[in-house]
């Protein structure tokens, strides 16, 4: 129940931000995502060696799993995990190197008296797709898209990621809303964990690059104590860190219409977010309503032929700005390039949002 709570909230907190994405984006190539991703740390000199030992065990430890960074494919048959019960029953599963770094930073902390405990950490793309089934037959496609973490796109799947929780004065404290309440200790915590070869992930004020709240509680294991410290002492972002984070915001014009809600466009702009989420290499600058009138009865025939179960009444048009860079993987697009007015086409069914076309002159 607690868990479930803990993702909502992490899910609401990020909900304006766009933060649900359509299936679609699952065929993100993710051996590039993860690649660049050293890559980019190479160029920035920091120690080279970690990712290639970490390759080395089986997995990157250094791997960014976010809102637009799908989990590689073959991560959850390389992964080795442990499980523990912790201290109010619950089994949880650890990657096996981040549990014994655990098992070490929270010994270092019984030392001063502060006393920690696991609530959760890691959860399958299969669990995932179990809360989001749920949330979907409970409560509609649309609202379970903004509110639940899509399936591969959680740094939990990773088993690197843990939510930790206190024990003060021998009671468990598990609940967000209580556990801020303890800065000092959350300080202290915080103080040690690159020791450890830990990161806080979910910075104070870096809701608009990570795209969570800030989270005193979930910690993430990169396995290299030095790049750890380095990360904490810039006080960056591990987006930042990796030089992924997206360097301006993203404006997103839902516009004004008279046949859709805002909360309908939003979905569509969510859909088409995380479709684009799989262009490695490509970089969104802006996305627009193209307005109600965009939607012509030779367009509507056009796309009638390619899919003659589309609803004629809910077809929208968005139009996008976005780069692409040298490595793009999409074939169909030119490296290097600025496009701008790319339409997406897409209709509504009972099942959301489905994308009916795209590209120039679509
Ligand atoms: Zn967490």
């Amino acid at each position: 129940m607690k868990r479930l709570t803990a993702l909502l909230l992490a899910c609401l907190v990020a909900a304006a931000a766009f933060a649900g994405c359509s299936k679609s984006a699952k065929k993100n190539d993710t051996s590039a995502a993860s690649s660049a991703a050293s890559a980019t740390a190479d160029e920035a000199s920091k120690p080279a060696s970690t990712s290639d030992e970490a390759m080395a065990d089986g997995i990157d430890y250094m791997v960014l799993v976010n809102k637009t960074n799908a989990l590689p494919q073959d991560w959850e048959e390389k992964l080795t995990t442990v499980h523990m019960t912790n201290s109010v029953g619950v089994d949880v599963e650890v990657e096996q190197k981040a549990y014994a770094a655990y098992l070490e930073l929270k010994a270092d902390l019984e030392k001063e008296n502060i006393y920690v405990d696991l609530d959760s950490a890691r959860r399958s793309v299969a669990e995932q797709q179990r809360i989001m089934t749920e949330f979907i037959e409970k409560y509609g496609a649309e609202y379970a898209a903004k509110t639940v973490a899509q399936p591969g796109f959680s740094e939990h799947h990773t088993g690197l990621a843990l939510d930790l929780y206190l024990i003060v004065d021998g009671q468990d404290v598990t609940e967000n809303e209580d556990m801020v309440q303890y800065t000092d200790i959350w300080a202290k915590i915080h103080e040690k964990l690159a020791d450890y070869g830990f990161i806080l992930r979910y910075l104070e004020g870096s809701e608009h690059i990570t795209g969570y709240g800030y989270e005193p509680w979930h910690i993430r294991y990169i396995d290299d104590p030095a790049t750890a410290k380095q990360i904490t002492d810039e006080g960056v972002t591990f987006e930042e860190y990796l030089g992924k984070a997206s360097s301006n915001e993203v404006q997103i014009d839902l516009g004004t219409s008279e046949k859709f809600s805002q909360d309908e466009l939003e979905a569509a702009a969510v859909t088409i977010k995380c479709q684009f989420a799989a262009w490695e290499g490509c970089e969104l600058k802006s996305l627009r309503y193209a307005g109600d009138e965009a939607v012509t009865e030779e367009k509507l025939t056009q796309l009638k032929a390619k899919s003659p179960s589309l609803d004629a009444s809910k077809v929208v048009c968005f139009l996008m700005d976005f780069s692409t860079s040298e490595t793009n993987a999409e074939t169909a697009l030119e490296p290097n390039r600025d496009y701008t007015d790319y339409q997406w086409w897409l209709s509504k069914s009972k099942d959301g949002w489905q994308i009916a076309d795209q590209g120039y002159g679509a």
